[in-house]
Formats: C-alpha cells, sequence, structure tokens
C-alpha cells in the first residue's frame, strides 16, 4: 500500500509537466485470442471470488475489453486483479473491486445511474451493460477528452452520458439517481450526492485522507429520504479533487 501512496504521490506531482507524455496517443485496436481466453479467465475467478456476483454483472466483466482502456505497457495487466496508471496521476481500478462495488449497487436496467470519475472510462463501461442510463463526471478536462473519444471508439456512447465538471456536485440536471458509484475518495460524503439520490436509491462512496487507506460507504437513503450508511470495504482511492489541475 505504502508503493501505492508513493506512487500516486510521484504521479501527483510530475503530473504538469508529464501529463501528455504519460499518454498513448492511439488505443489499443482489436483483441488477440490471448486477450480473449485470459478474459474469460478473468470472469470464473470474480464468479469464484466475489461474494454473490450474478451473471449480468459477470456478463459484462465479459463483454469489456478492459486491455483497450489501459496503456500498452500495462497490457499483461490488463486480465489480472492489478490496477494501473493511465496518466494524469490516475489510475484504473482492479476488476475485483470494479466488479465488488458494481455488485453491491444491485442495479436494473431501467435504474438511472450516476458514476463520479469516469478515468479511463472502464468502470463506466461495465455500468452501461448493466444500465441503460449511465452518467459519468470526470473533473481532469484531457483525461476525461481521451476517454470520450475510446467509449465513443467502442461504441458505449448510446448508453453512457459524459461530462468534464466537479463531481461533488453530481449532475443536477440528469437526477435524482437510483445509484451512485463515486470512484475516488472524498474526505466526507458529498451532500450533494445525497441531495440526488433517490428515496430507495443506493450509493457507494469511498470516504479516506488523501494517499491513505480509507472506508467504503454504502449509502442508503430511505422512502422517508433519511439516510443511513454502512461501511463495506477499506481500501484506497486516488483523491477526490475540487479543481482539475492536469494543464495549471
Ligand atoms: N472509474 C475509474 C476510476 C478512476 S480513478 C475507472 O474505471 O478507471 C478516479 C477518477 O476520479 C480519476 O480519473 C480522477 O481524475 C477523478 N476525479 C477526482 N476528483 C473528481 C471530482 N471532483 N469530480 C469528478 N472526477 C473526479
Amino acid at each position: 500500500m505504502r508503493q501505492i501512496v508513493q506512487l500516486c504521490l510521484v504521479g501527483a506531482l510530475l503530473m504538469p509537466t508529464l501529463a501528455h507524455a504519460q499518454i498513448d496517443k492511439n488505443f489499443v485496436q482489436g483483441e488477440t485470442d490471448k486477450q480473449k481466453s485470459d478474459r474469460a479467465a478473468m470472469v470464473k475467478w470474480l464468479k469464484r471470488s466475489v461474494k454473490d456476483i450474478t451473471p449480468r454483472v459477470l456478463k459484462a466483466f465479459g463483454n469489456v475489453p478492459r486491455h483497450k482502456y489501459m496503456r500498452t505497457r500495462d497490457q499483461k495487466k490488463a486480465y489480472k486483479n492489478k490496477w494501473a496508471h493511465i496518466g494524469y496521476g490516475q489510475t484504473i481500478t482492479n476488476p475485483w473491486m470494479v466488479a465488488y462495488m458494481t455488485q453491491l449497487l444491485d442495479i436494473k436496467a431501467n435504474h438511472k445511474v450516476l458514476e463520479v470519475g469516469t478515468g479511463s472510462g472502464y468502470q463506466g463501461s461495465i455500468l452501461q451493460e448493466v444500465s441503460d442510463h449511465v452518467h459519468s463526471v470526470e473533473i481532469v478536462r484531457p483525461l476525461a477528452e481521451r476517454t470520450h473519444k475510446l467509449l465513443a471508439n467502442l461504441g458505449y456512447k448510446k448508453r453512457i452520458k459524459t461530462r468534464i465538471g466537479d463531481g461533488y456536485f453530481g449532475w443536477e440536471e440528469n437526477g435524482p439517481y437510483d445509484r451512485i458509484m463515486v470512484t475516488c475518495a472524498a474526505d466526507h460524503i458529498p451532500v450533494p450526492l445525497i441531495q440526488q439520490l433517490k428515496p430507495g436509491g443506493l450509493m457507494l462512496v469511498p470516504v479516506g485522507p488523501a494517499f491513505q487507506k480509507g472506508v467504503v460507504y454504502l449509502v442508503t437513503k430511505k422512502a422517508d429520504g433519511s439516510v443511513k450508511r454502512k461501511v463495506v470495504a477499506t481500501a484506497s482511492f486516488v483523491p477526490m479533487r475540487r479543481v482539475d489541475i492536469s494543464d495549471k
């Protein structure tokens, strides 16, 4: 974990100068038989290791080509339970955590879903496999622009709408949401997100100090609007930023 913390810190410090050098210009095209079989093996492993994972969620992991969200130098990690850098000091989450969080939200096809932290677009792509109405917000402009192009390239833009902005404030015009998934760690549960959650809705939100292990809360909004929260994991996520420092 200390290693992750150090890498993140180095990434954040070098970000303004190295931002563009860190990015592969071209997306990985196509897929090999090995990538296909590695993905099938990952799905089998997720079936064994994520409690109560449903066939719908597993199918999503079988459909989305994770290697296309990762840099060429990290291709070997694509179907292992590994996180990786994606440029701009940000990371793609490991598949176990993506699967666990997706499973916990119990998403139905007609649910309106908000993701905070588009990042590589991988989690959002999994979400659009299980919901027809996904909205995703990313604060780092050049990363968001790159990922928007990738999602269009993969044909996923029909069910996922993306926006550049501070996801602390959610995406009010499209709310309220049945499900909200935050993929960066805030220092408290953002009140605007609670407000944009429908009664009966569920939200997953990591909370913790920057670059240290924190908790993931499952927040439930009851029919009367009251909220309860429960810790469902301990994990280290990149911090929720309040400004885009990528090109400053
Ligand atoms: N869901 C992503 C995880 C990326 S890491 C994936 O599957 O790859 C979390 C992302 O949250 C980063 O891209 C980071 O830039 C973004 N982020 C941080 N603070 C944010 C904020 N206030 N609003 C929106 N996105 C934010």
